[in-house]
């Protein structure tokens, strides 16, 4: 076996490795490691030692002296897929007493299996194959992928910012724009920001994928493509805002773009720029919505970007609604299961770890489970379906515009 390569585990990281001091706090609340496995290797903790172990048994000082010790292919192997099996949910970087970035650990250690050719699993290999191809993961059209704004009726009209200049860009994300299941959640949010009058326009078919997925699976240097060219159609459509509802796009436009170029405008997510509308009184929710309902923290929006308050300042506006926290809420919500391609490589550990978060709302009591993300709404929305769970799940702009339907 060659030596591993190491040169894609950035410096910063290996100083990180080293000054994990091995307290076991994020092995607690880890979702695939701590709560649905209770396998050590999976563990935050578990995967630092074992990676630490391995660099040094071929770069160490007694490597250096002696000579490299050779790692048996199923150790690499094992390493690989338990780093798969996690959601990059960021629970473990909360708890860390020692305040390590393990976000940007687990991406770059990802990076680093990819350039070992141990990375991204075969699960995922249609995922990316289907991004490369049709530029998005679901082997969907590039024609069909400004379809969902034909439901909108003539009412509501979205603006073309490929060719015409508009103050709004909506970036509509691959998921809510073809997965029948999630397109309410592009027309919600295209009828509030109508409703609000907002000038706002989408690149249509010329959208591409925001690259999440090939950057969660380590493939950061393959998605460089995508978002130099999302970013060249962002410079000829000019707006002043780019706003986002999926909290995926909504952390890779925010965080990770910068990384490969500069934005024309700043990224808003759709919580954000309603919050500010309604605090403007441009949007003011007036008809009675008598749930109780809880908000789920989707992990990109919260521990990614520190995204809290915005979502509950739209619950707390509208009429009738009674938000209840669950236990685990904000930068200690727990992980609904499907992110970093988990929900494709392991489908049931997903679906354990979902259960696991319908029962934390169940417990509370709410008869209204909200998000702002197209991920965790479909898995949470499977699980409240396998659990037979009474339980409704409903898209945040989706409960914003329950309330803005007056009778005229
Ligand atoms: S909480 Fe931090 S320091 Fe403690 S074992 Fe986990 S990664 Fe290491
Ligand atoms: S990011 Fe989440 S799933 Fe991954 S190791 Fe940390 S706590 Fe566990």
């Amino acid at each position: 076996m060659k030596r591993l390569d190491i040169s894609r585990l950035d410096v910063s990281s290996l100083l990180r490795y080293d000054a994990c001091v091995r307290c076991g706090e994020c092995t607690i609340t880890c979702p695939t490691g701590g709560e649905a496995q209770d396998v050590e290797l999976v563990t935050p903790r578990g995967k630092i030692l074992r990676l630490r172990e391995f660099i040094r048994m071929q770069y160490g000082i007694k490597a250096r002296l002696f000579g490299p010790k050779v790692i048996a292919d199923n150790d690499l192997r094992e390493l690989s897929e338990r780093a798969y099996e996690c959601t990059i949910c960021g629970q473990c970087k909360a708890v860390c007493p020692v305040g390590l970035d393990t976000i940007a650990m687990w991406e770059n250690m990802r990076e680093f299996l990819v350039a070992n050719g141990l990375g991204p699993l075969p699960a995922h290999e249609p995922l990316v194959k289907s991004i490369e191809n049709y530029d998005n993961p679901w082997m969907q059209p590039r024609t069909q992928r400004s379809r969902w704004s034909k439901r909108l009726g003539k009412e509501v009209s979205v603006g073309d910012s490929v060719n015409e200049a508009h103050d709004v860009l909506y970036f509509v994300g691959c998921t809510a724009a073809y997965d029948p299941n999630i397109r309410a959640m592009a027309e919600k949010t295209a009828r509030v920001l109508a409703h609000a009058a907002v000038d706002f326009g989408t690149l249509g078919n010329d959208e591409g994928c925001c690259g999440s997925t090939m950057m969660r699976t380590g493939l950061s240097e393959s998605a460089k493509g995508l978002v130099l060219g999302n970013i060249e159609k962002f410079e000829r459509a000019s707006p002043s805002v780019i706003v986002t509802s999926c909290a995926g796009c909504y952390k890779t436009l925010k965080q990770d773009y910068p990384k490969y170029g500069k934005l024309p405008a700043p990224v808003v997510h759709i919580a954000e720029l309603v919050g500010d509308l309604i605090d403007s009184g441009k949007v003011s929710p007036s008809a009675r919505v008598d749930k109780t309902v809880s908000f789920h923290d989707p992990c990109h929006l919260g521990r990614h970007v520190g995204l809290y308050a915005a979502p509950r300042r739209i619950l707390e506006s509208i009429p009738g609604v009674r938000l209840v926290e669950m236990d685990r809420n904000r930068e200690n919500a727990r992980c609904c299961g499907a992110g970093g391609g988990v929900k494709t490589a392991f489908p049931k550990l997903a679906d354990d770890i979902s259960g696991m978060r319908v029962a934390d709302a169940e417990q509370v009591g709410c008869e209204v489970l909200t998000t702002s993300c197209p991920f965790c709404y479909q898995s949470l929305k499977s699980a409240i379906a396998s659990r037979r769970s009474g339980l409704e799940m409903v898209d945040l702009m989706e409960l914003l515009w329950r309330s803005l339907q007056v009778p005229r």
